[in-house]
C-alpha cells in the first residue's frame, strides 16, 4: 500500500534499523522505544489490523510470533521475559495500520494490562 508507513520501511523508501528479513517477515527497531528491547515484527504483505488476517495467514503470523521469540533469545531477554503485544484499532492503541508485533523486553514490565 502506497501511502502506508510500514510498506515503505519493508520497500527501503523510509530508512529503519533492521534486525531480521525473510521471504514473508521483516523485523526492525521501534523508533521511540519504550523499553531497553523493542522490536516491531511485521508482515511484508499490508494487512491493516488484526482484524484482516484470515486463515491463510495463519502461519505467517505464526512464524511472526516465533521471530519475536528468536530476537529475545538472540538479545538475552528470554530467560528474564518479554512481551509481545498486538495492538488493535484506536480502542487498543493502534498508531500504524500495518500490523506489527511489539516485541518488548530488558527490564521488568509491570503486571498490569490497561
Ligand atoms: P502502535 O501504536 O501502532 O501499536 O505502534 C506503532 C509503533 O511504531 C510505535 O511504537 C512507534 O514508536 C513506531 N513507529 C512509528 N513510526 C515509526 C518509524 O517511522 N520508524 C520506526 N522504526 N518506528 C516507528
Ligand atoms: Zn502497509
Amino acid at each position: 500500500m502506497s501511502d502506508c508507513l510500514f510498506c515503505k520501511i519493508v520497500a527501503g523508501d523510509i530508512p529503519s534499523t533492521k534486525v531480521y528479513e525473510d521471504e514473508d517477515l521483516f523485523a526492525f527497531e521501534d523508533i521511540n522505544p519504550k523499553a531497553p528491547v523493542h522490536v516491531l515484527v511485521i508482515p511484508k504483505k499490508h494487512i491493516p489490523t488484526l482484524n484482516e488476517v484470515t486463515p491463510e495467514d495463519g502461519p505467517m503470523v505464526g512464524r511472526m510470533i516465533q521471530v519475536a521469540a528468536q530476537i529475545a533469545r538472540e538479545r538475552g531477554t528470554a530467560e528474564q521475559g518479554y512481551r509481545t503485544v498486538f495492538n488493535v484499532n484506536s480502542g487498543g492503541g493502534q498508531l500504524v495500520y500495518h500490523i506489527h508485533l511489539h516485541l518488548l523486553g530488558g527490564k521488568q514490565l509491570q503486571s498490569g494490562l490497561g
